[in-house]
């Protein structure tokens, strides 16, 4: 079967640094990213926990990902960033 996956953030397709799953928004919000799929993939090392540029590591890598979330999520449900608010706590745009 295999969905062909890439990084988010590079491209690179998690040949030496496996992909792992990132919930874009966190904590709290975990579950309700998951709801929503406001998940992507992201190279384990590089781009998700460790790296300089990683999600876990940087704020204006997780704030890039934040925005992205929160279009996506106005865009597939019909949301105003006030009823995105009302779900997520916070207007990410
Ligand atoms: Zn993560
Ligand atoms: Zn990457």
């Amino acid at each position: 079967m295999g969905e062909i996956r890439e990084c988010f953030l590079c491209g690179r397709n998690g040949n030496g640094d496996p992909l792992e799953r990132h919930h874009i928004f966190g904590g709290a919000n975990r579950k309700l990213s998951e709801k929503y799929g406001l998940v992507v993939y992201l190279c384990g090392d590089r781009c998700h926990r460790n790296g300089e540029y990683s999600a876990h590591r940087n704020a204006d890598v997780a704030a890039y990902l934040h925005r992205y979330g929160q279009e996506k999520a106005m865009n597939e449900q019909g949301w105003s960033a006030e009823q995105f608010r009302d779900v997520f706590g916070k207007n990410y745009l």
